[in-house]
């Protein structure tokens, strides 16, 4: 076994230049794992068994660890569970202290430092939850919160207060509570299954789930919120996607941050999703120095369209305890969103939103393009910075045209029929 650190085949991640970043598909090699057989390597179930859960594992794999992330490592599963997948980990760059791969899965000492605006459930969650493990925020959908595991933990999860690394992969213990509420709630027509991760269900367990929502003849919308297509790309299976296919209409939102992170596994395991006719979206979350840099995102979002995933919710990170170190500004996502929109393919344009502090649900942050309106006109600027204007439209009288010139209103007689 070869260590990590060492690198003696010369293999390198990739470095996170945006050009390199779209090109570079191909992570580094499996480094410590590097003999291990490559049946084993892409079995999921062998991924999740040799997660690097403890800062032992950690210590050993990543001799350059820093010392704020050696005391963040020991404090970590007190708080927040630490778990790295081997696939993932082979994504550090273990030279690169500010290594983006590195920022979102291995703890730090700051996640122990709390500013007072941070809270534990910041999205109001838990006030919007009519039955444990289902948050019913907006009118028409649910989001049901299926397990409480994921494949790797992100030090920024918004639900740091729910995660946990127990082993077993079961539902939600008030499983039938969540059902029935929706089914005695006509209103809700759309659910999104996210947790914890629901992919990391067996295919048996997922099909029970996903069979006994098709069958509420309200819902007519499935969504899964997913990261194991970036952690655990060997989950997705073509049994998996076969399976999927049967609850159509089915979407699936990914979560990725950095171009990095779309490497061919990750690539191929989209692709077997969209060619089951999944519709793929992605969200990311806005993170200090992961994504935080127009470039970066550019290279991102247009990276996701090769994956054919549709960028669909860029995330202002969420106020939760401990992540200070991780936040980016409103003014940064700001200046991305101006440096996407108009500069790159339109289907590469997510929405930049803010999931209000104490439940009060996403809101659109966008950068002012409508400089003044009033009841006659709009200016209105491009993403060049020129200034155009529009006429408002009436309220649909019609305007008084001249009366047309009576030539005009003669019809060219039809043609005859053919016989
Ligand atoms: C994000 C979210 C949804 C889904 O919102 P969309 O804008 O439709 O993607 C639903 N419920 C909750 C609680 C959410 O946080």
């Amino acid at each position: 076994m070869r260590d990590l650190a060492s690198s003696e085949d010369g293999e390198k991640p990739p470095s996170c230049s945006p050009a390199k970043a779209l090109k570079a598909f191909r992570p580094a090699g499996r480094g410590f794992w590097a003999n291990v057989p490559e049946a084993e390597w892409n079995d999921w179930h062998w991924q999740l068994r040799q997660r690097i859960t403890t800062v032992e594992q950690l210590q050993r794999l990543m001799p350059t660890l820093t010392p704020e992330e050696l005391s963040g490592a020991k404090l970590a599963n007190r708080k927040l569970a630490l778990a790295i997948t081997p696939y993932f980990f082979t994504l550090i760059d273990p030279a690169d202290e500010n290594c983006p791969i590195r920022r979102q899965v291995i703890p730090r000492v700051e996640e122990t430092y709390v500013a007072p605006w941070e809270m534990r459930d910041p999205c109001g969650e838990d006030a919007h939850s009519p039955v444990p493990g289902l948050v019913h925020r907006y009118p028409d959908r649910v989001l049901f919160l299926a397990t409480d595991r994921c494949a790797s933990y992100c030090r920024y999860c918004t639900r740091s207060r729910l995660v946990s690394n127990a082993s077993g992969y079961d539902f939600h213990p008030d499983y039938d509570r969540q059902i029935d509420y929706i089914r005695q709630h006509p209103e809700v027509r759309d659910v999104l299954v996210s947790g914890g991760d629901p992919l990391l269900f067996n295919d048996d367990k997922l099909a029970h789930l996903l069979g006994r929502l098709r069958a509420i003849p309200h819902v007519e919308f499935l969504r899964i919120g997913s990261r194991v297509p970036i952690f655990l790309p060997q989950r997705i299976t073509p049994e998996l996607c076969a399976m999927l296919k049967r609850h159509h209409p089915l979407f699936i939102s990914i979560h990725s941050n950095h171009p990095r992170e779309l490497t061919t596994e990750a690539r191929e395991a989209l692709g077997r999703l969209a060619d089951a006719g999944i519709p793929l979206g992605n969200q990311s979350v806005l993170l200090r120095q992961v994504n935080d840099r127009p470039e970066i995102m550019t290279a991102h979002v247009q990276k996701l369209l090769m994956c054919r995933v549709k960028p669909y919710y860029i995330y202002q990170c969420d106020l939760v305890a401990g992540s200070a170190h991780l936040r980016a500004s409103v003014r940064q996502g700001m200046q991305i969103m101006e440096q996407l929109r108009g500069h790159t393919t339109g289907y590469a344009v997510p929405e930049y939103v803010i999931d209000a502090p104490g439940g009060g649900g996403k809101v659109p942050v966008a950068p002012e393009y409508v400089l003044s309106r009033n009841a006659e006109r709009v200016i209105i600027r491009n993403h060049e910075g020129q200034i155009f204007e529009y006429p408002e439209a009436s309220d649909g009288t019609p305007l008084k045209a001249p009366p047309p010139e009576k030539e005009e209103l003669e019809l060219e007689p039809a043609p005859a029929a053919a016989p």
